[in-house]
């Protein structure tokens, strides 16, 4: 275990996201049976309808496509960030069930994340942060020795000592229009670096897979007025910019 990176896989998606979103729209201003609506989507493309949709903003037929990821090398605290996203469906690693001093058979210590600030201070403040993890791993692995060891109800009071920065692992299910609300949130410059970073890569994946529904997706200045005012980081240009080629 010990000090771990950011990894983001794009399990599985709604087949053909796209064109089950233009079938909910089409199915919208269409008289056509569902048959018909299916042959005429699969006939031509729809990368010109779906612009048009994106942008008149009808988002409910985004809501047909849904895309899961798997996520790794996170912390606790941006656990407590991403799941006040109520429209987010998740499956998260326990704490209870999954015991942290197995972990330390590797090389001792639990997963860990590594603010990129205190790892810009040097290998002297890496090694500090390194031993102060270590000492957290000496005061769970106490509790666990002192509540008995047995399992699941030693664990749950153990983990009380483990940090904010202790590593966790998930499982995360968005529909496309929660996504858009999510990174109009999330890529913002002024939300935390460790969810940023996350939305980035998962905006990079959810591009490739439907890159109609997510051409304009981003930080909330990228189609107006920054939307946080006096908290403003007053970049709206260079965020413009690094979104062009994003
Ligand atoms: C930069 C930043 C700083 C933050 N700081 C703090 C902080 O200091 N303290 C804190 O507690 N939180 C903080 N948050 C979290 C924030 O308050 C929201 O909980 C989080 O961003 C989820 O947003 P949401 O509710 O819009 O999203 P979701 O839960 O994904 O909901 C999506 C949308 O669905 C609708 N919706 C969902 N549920 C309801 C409902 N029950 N009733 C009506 N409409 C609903 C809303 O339109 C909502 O915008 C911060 C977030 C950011 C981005």
């Amino acid at each position: 275990m010990g000090a771990k990176k950011l990894k983001v896989t794009l399990l599985r998606y709604t087949p053909n996201p796209q064109e089950t979103v233009a079938m909910g729209a089409k199915l919208c201003y269409s008289a056509a049976g569902i048959e018909d609506l299916q042959q005429g989507i699969k006939a031509k493309s729809q990368d010109a309808f779906l612009g048009r949709l994106m942008e008149f903003g009808h988002l409910t037929p985004i809501e047909h496509a849904s895309f899961t990821f798997g996520i790794e090398g996170v912390s606790r605290s941006l656990l407590a960030q991403i799941t006040r996203h109520r429209i987010a469906s998740f499956s998260v690693k326990s704490q209870r069930y999954v015991s942290e001093a197995g972990a330390a058979k590797e090389d001792d210590v639990f997963g860990y994340i590594i603010p990129p600030r205190i790892e810009a201070l040097g290998p002297k403040a890496v090694k500090e942060f390194a031993a102060q993890m270590g000492q957290i791993q000496e005061w769970y692995d106490g509790w666990v020795e002192k509540l008995g060891n047995s399992g699941e109800s030693t664990n749950e009071d153990a983990r009380f000592v483990l940090p904010n920065a202790a590593e966790t692992k998930m499982m995360v299910t968005m529909n496309a229009r929660e996504l858009l609300h999510f990174f109009n949130l999330r890529c913002c410059n002024r939300a935390q670096w460790e969810i940023r970073a996350l939305a980035l890569e998962m905006l990079r994946l959810v591009r490739s897979a439907a890159p109609v529904i997510f051409r304009e997706a981003g930080p909330g200045c990228l189609k107006g007025p920054c939307p946080e005012g006096l908290m403003s980081c007053g970049k709206v240009d260079e965020v413009r910019e690094k979104f062009k080629t994003f």
